[in-house]
């Protein structure tokens, strides 16, 4: 059941209506950003899998498989929202620190479920406290492929196929999402 919260913010359903949203990330350095329906984005046991089986950072972050939310859990966390705000960014500017700002700004303005991800490990320490608690959690956040999300579907899922990641991780692709409401 939905929570009742009277103030609870949300986007107007023309997305049209949807500039002011668009712009703040704009503002923030991204190159492109676009509201996104939720159910639009792509999930798939496959993309931890290859975090399992391939990556130096599985088990090393706080921000990675197995210490993300599973593929089941991403899916009913998509469930509580409609849209989400889909951001593309050139490789030289810091996702993480994008989608962190703006999940603060939105929330100031009543999205309070608002909640930021990026493609990209956490860069926060030079090594992760892992067996202990982050030091930065309201800094850190999780990658978007260690919770099952498929970022390369998504992106084309919402007609960005041009700046789809070949790669979990890309270091060229650099793609952020917001969940907003
Ligand atoms: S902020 Fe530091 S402790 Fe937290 S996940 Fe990132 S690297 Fe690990």
């Amino acid at each position: 059941m939905e929570s009742q919260t009277s103030n609870l913010r949300h986007l107007p359903l023309d997305f049209k209506n949807n500039k002011e949203v668009v712009q703040e990330a704009i503002d923030r350095g991204a190159s492109r950003a676009k509201i996104i329906w939720t159910k639009t984005v792509a999930i798939g046991n496959w993309t931890r899998m290859q975090c399992q089986f391939g990556c130096p950072h599985y088990a090393k972050l706080h921000t990675c498989p197995p210490n993300t939310p599973t593929t089941d859990e991403t899916a009913e966390i998509l469930a509580d929202y409609q849209r989400a705000l889909l951001i593309y960014a050139k490789p030289d500017y810091n996702m993480r620190e994008i989608v962190v700002s703006l999940e603060e700004a939105f929330k100031s303005k009543n999205y309070f479920r608002a909640f930021g991800m990026c493609s990209r490990p956490c860069d926060l320490c030079e090594e992760c406290t892992i067996d202990t608690f982050c030091k930065y959690p309201e800094k850190a956040r999780p990658t978007m492929q260690g919770c099952g999300i498929d970022v390369q579907g998504t992106v084309f899922n919402n007609g960005w196929g041009d700046v789809s990641p070949s790669k979990p991780c890309s270091s060229v692709e650099n793609i952020g999402m917001i969940l907003l409401d």
